[in-house]
C-alpha cells in the first residue's frame, strides 16, 4: 500500500477493490445458481466487510498517515523525536477490518517514549 496517493490514485484503488468484490460475488453466484436471497446475501456481507476493511485503509492510508512536517517533541525531554518507519496497525471495525499505517517516532534520551501522532 503506497503513501500519500492523489485522490485520482485512491479513487483508482478503492475502484478495484469494488470490482474486485463484484467479480468474487459473480462467479460465486455463478458457481451456485441455486442459492438462496439469504445465501447470496450473507456471502456479500463477508465479500463487504473484506472489501470496506481494505477500502478505508486505502482512503485513510493513502491521505494522512502521521508523518508531520514538523517534527514532534518528546513529552518528557521537550527534545525533537527522531522518525523511525510505519508502523502497521489493524482497527477491527463494524464495516471490516483495516490495516492502518501510522507514522512511528521515538526519543532517543527517554526509553520507552513513542508517538504515533497525530494520536
Ligand atoms: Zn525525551
Amino acid at each position: 500500500m503506497s503513501r500519500l496517493m492523489s485522490r485520482s490514485k485512491r479513487k483508482e484503488a478503492f475502484m478495484k477493490e469494488a470490482e474486485k468484490m463484484f467479480d468474487e460475488l459473480d462467479d460465486w453466484y455463478e458457481q451456485n445458481p441455486k442459492a438462496s436471497f439469504e445465501e447470496i446475501e450473507s456471502h456479500a456481507r463477508e465479500s463487504r466487510r473484506e472489501m470496506m476493511g481494505k477500502s478505508l485503509g486505502v482512503v485513510i492510508n493513502g491521505r494522512d498517515v502521521g508523518k508531520t512536517a514538523e517534527i514532534p517533541k518528546c513529552e518528557q525531554c521537550k527534545e525533537e523525536m527522531i522518525f523511525k518507519d510505519y508502523r502497521k496497525k489493524t482497527v477491527y471495525g463494524v464495516e471490516g477490518d483495516t490495516r492502518l499505517e501510522r507514522a512511528y517516532y521515538v526519543c532517543e534520551k527517554c526509553e520507552g517514549q513513542t508517538l504515533f501522532p497525530p494520536g
